[in-house]
């Protein structure tokens, strides 16, 4: 039969999260004849029927897709071909790759519903997935989407499953990765010394959870890696698990088996419970101000916890009726990235857990617990992975001429991002730091996977112009080995980049005013900059001021150790004499004292191993050792600005402005940009730390002070530059006062605010920087 019919082509996320069977249902309901097939572009309809009937049914395609779908484009065209009598789902065609991976998902309703029905065939069975739920990054292999490529090949279906597999009106029509207890994965309780097993009569599952009562550490093999968990009310417990994995002071990720359990200790608002139980179900970052306290040792310093909720049946099972959070986190020493090989994992593991709930279910991509956080009434992603990986992000308006592009970001917080030729920027999941070479061989192995799932072959690279990185060395190398350009990208105008990217401002855009506000990147200057005003667009970026320049005493040393940022400080404004004779009185000054300054002296004078740097990471570093917060060493990356934050007394922050601490607009006599002078904010900490004002108060007049010289930089440059927006990005941005405070004042002043939300403000979203500006590039060349 032959007729007035429709050809729809769907575009995005659209394969492997129950698609077909959706079309296929609302064509039946409305009496639509035709056919849906997957191909390499997407799916595929061939639709006949009334023209308002086929009207009617395209408006639902539309407004009613599959929960985990991301339809991007529908377009639509005549077919005068035949069509089906009975709307049917046809084999997939082979083509060209461009559909894409799905994000994992955490557990669906109604499986969650099932693995608790004694009735249900699923009843208590920890791998319980469907079409709209369930992990994919995590198992998939290869392309295309199905269950051969992906890490269940290895377990054919049963009858039952295979039933539900080919009924289109089934919730597991065609779903990959779906099993039951008779056919799929299984769980098991090992030990990873030689001890023997005594179950009685629990089987493995509820044995976890007794084993974790009980106070044992237990590894537990997850979705996207092995966890490490204990009772997080079981102060001896935590106190093992601290030493074993030699890790001092980084928060530990707590899980717990409902919001009610997490209530009693955190404040949750709706939008964090939102976050908490959507299916991307990350860690949310919760103020720690319930009726109930952790012990310390789980967050030491920091007022919030990062809490998750089971996400996966296996997570469910082994939390069902505990009613106390427990510590989850990754499955590794230090910072090395979490264990996802069972040998692997035995091999590490054993010296901190005895006891392990492993399954035959490979993981083929580690993929780490995604971080967020709610600043200024929005859900932002510090860390971005399971769940939010690798959904793509549509470059705005002006790129969808972009060729394919690969950016390797930057060594911390690794994540490189693929520009594909549709328009999309994936960014690959968060990796962690480069530094470590087991990191560094998981970065390797994520490129070429994500090579062969979006069928990529860049035409272009970019990095940063950090000559030391190794991302960079792999960058140069592959640009070297395959004759492609490189496209260097300074590391502020990349933070920029990002921002705009992610808030869909066009190619052609106006620029808009960059606040970089992080640790350190190499400047257009060659020198170090970190605290930046740049007025940028894709395009270009000039620096029009930054914070004051002061040197790193000891180079890198002085990013792990806060004090020699103070000391750099204080030598800077004060000098040490006029330090003496004012502040004596202060412990921070014997400690100081004790410290070799002769040594630091020299390396200052010399200027040898004390490069200038212009950064508001060291800043927070020297406020945070002035006030005794965090004076000797980071036990991890941020951890001083982080506990400077915590010690905020919200009471002090609405207190007047003129209690903020003051910082002065200074115009350099040569020609070198303006700095933001912090001399006036020094002698009135030191002066606040002699009348013994709580550190509190001292914390919430530096964040208040910080923003206020900010604000008035801007509106400084804003005096001789046109611009109506102001885009903040950088890690220093993970501060919630710090963001909330600046764009609170910006606002005020008339700018349009624009902030990370769904890509990290640390360098975890540098690469969609670097990829944005490249593409900038390339397209304006293509054009002259
Ligand atoms: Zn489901
Ligand atoms: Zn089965």
């Amino acid at each position: 039969m032959s007729g007035d019919g429709l050809e729809i082509r769907v575009r995005g996320r659209v394969q492997g999260v129950g698609f077909r069977p959706t079309v296929w249902k609302l064509a039946r309901e409305l009496g639509v004849t035709g056919e849906v097939l997957n191909d390499g572009e997407g799916v595929l309809i061939r639709a006949g029927g009334a023209a308002g009937t086929l009207a009617a049914f395209l408006a639902r395609l539309e407004s009613e897709p599959p929960p985990l779908a991301r339809v991007d484009a529908v377009e639509t065209r005549a077919y005068a071909g035949e069509l089906a009598p009975e709307f049917r789902i046809v084999a997939s065609e082979a083509g060209a790759v461009r559909t894409q991976i799905a994000p994992d998902a955490a557990i669906c309703h109604a499986c969650a519903t099932e693995i608790v029905d004694s009735s249900s065939r699923r009843f208590r069975y920890p791998f319980t997935t469907c079409t709209h739920c369930g992990p994919r990054l995590t198992i998939v292999t290869g392309v295309p989407y199905d269950r051969a490529a992906t890490t269940l090949a290895g377990f054919p279906l049963c009858e039952p499953c295979a039933a539900e597999y080919g009924d289109p009106a089934d919730r597991r029509f065609h779903a990959e990765t779906t099993a039951c207890s008779a056919c799929g994965p299984r769980v098991k309780l090992v030990r990873f010394d030689d001890g023997e097993i005594d179950l009685a009569i629990l089987d493995d599952v509820d044995a976890v959870r007794a084993l974790l009562a009980s106070g044992e550490i237990v590894a537990i093999k997850g979705l996207g890696g092995y966890h490490l968990a204990c009772d997080a009310t079981n102060a001896n417990a935590i106190a093992k698990l601290r030493a074993t994995k030699h890790r001092d002071a980084k928060p530990f990720a707590l899980m717990a088996q409902s919001l009610d359990v997490i209530r009693r200790y955190c404040a949750i608002e709706p939008i964090e419970a939102a976050a908490l139980t959507s299916p991307e179900a990350p860690i949310v970052l919760l103020a720690a101000t319930g009726s109930e306290r952790l012990p310390p040792q789980i967050a030491p310093g920091l007022g919030t916890l990062g809490f998750m909720l089971p996400t996966t049946p296996l997570h469910r099972l082994i939390l069902d009726d505990f009613d106390r959070p427990v510590v989850m986190t990754s499955g590794n020493e230090s910072d090395e990235p979490q264990a996802i090989d069972d040998a692997d994992a035995a091999r590490r593991l054993a010296g901190i857990a005895a006891f392990a709930l492993v399954h035959d279910r490979p993981i083929a991509n580690r993929v780490d617990d995604s971080v967020v956080r709610v600043a200024d009434g929005v859900v932002r992603v510090l860390r971005r992975a399971r769940g939010y990986a690798p959904a793509p992000i549509t470059l705005p308006l002006g790129f969808e001429r972009s060729p394919q592009l690969l950016a390797y970001g930057g060594d911390l917080k690794a994540a490189f991002c693929v520009v594909t030729g549709a328009g999309d920027a994936v960014l690959a999941q968060h990796q962690g730091d480069l530094d470590n070479p087991a990191t560094l061989a998981d970065y390797r192995k994520n490129l070429a996977l994500y090579r062969t799932l979006f069928d990529h072959a860049p035409t272009a690279i970019a990095i940063d112009r950090h000559p030391d990185f190794h991302a960079g060395v792999l960058a140069r190398d592959h640009a070297a080995a395959a004759g492609l350009p490189l496209v260097e990208v300074q590391h502020h105008h990349a933070h920029v980049a990002s921002c705009l990217a992610e808030h869909g401002r066009a190619l052609v855009a106006p620029p808009v005013l960059g606040v970089v506000l992080d640790g350190l990147g190499l400047g257009d200057d060659g020198t170090i900059w970190g605290g930046e005003f740049l007025l940028a667009d894709y395009r270009s970026s000039r620096r029009l001021g930054c914070l004051k320049p002061v040197a790193m005493l000891g180079g890198d040393r002085a990013s792990h150790e806060p004090w020699r940022n103070l000391y750099a400080h204080l030598m800077a404004e004060l000098g040490w004499a006029a330090f003496t004779s004012k502040f004596e009185r202060l412990p921070v000054y014997g400690a100081l004292a004790a410290k070799p300054r002769a040594l630091l002296d020299g390396m200052q004078r010399s200027k040898l191993n004390a490069p200038l740097a212009s950064s508001c990471g060291r800043l927070f570093d020297a406020v945070a050792a002035a006030v005794g917060i965090s004076f000797e060493r980071q036990a991890y990356e941020g951890e001083a600005a982080a506990r400077l934050e915590a010690a905020v007394d919200p009471r002090a922050l609405a207190e007047t402005d003129e209690l903020a601490y003051p910082m002065t607009i200074v115009q350099p006599q040569d020609s070198s940009v303006p700095y933001l002078e912090p001399f006036a904010m020094w002698d009135a900490i030191l002066g606040d730390l002699l009348r013994d004002t709580p550190v509190g108060v001292i914390a919430a007049r530096f964040h208040c002070g910080l923003a206020r010289g900010i604000a008035h930089m801007v509106a400084n440059i804003g005096d001789a530059h046109r611009f109506s927006t102001v885009a903040l990005s950088g890690g220093c941005f993970q501060n919630r006062i710090l963001l909330e405070q600046c764009a609170m004042r910006l606002r005020a002043d008339g700018f349009e605010v624009l902030a990370h939300a769904r890509v990290p403000t640390n360098d975890g979203g540098l690469a969609l920087g670097q990829a944005a500006v490249c593409a900038a590039g390339l397209i304006t060349r293509g054009d002259s």
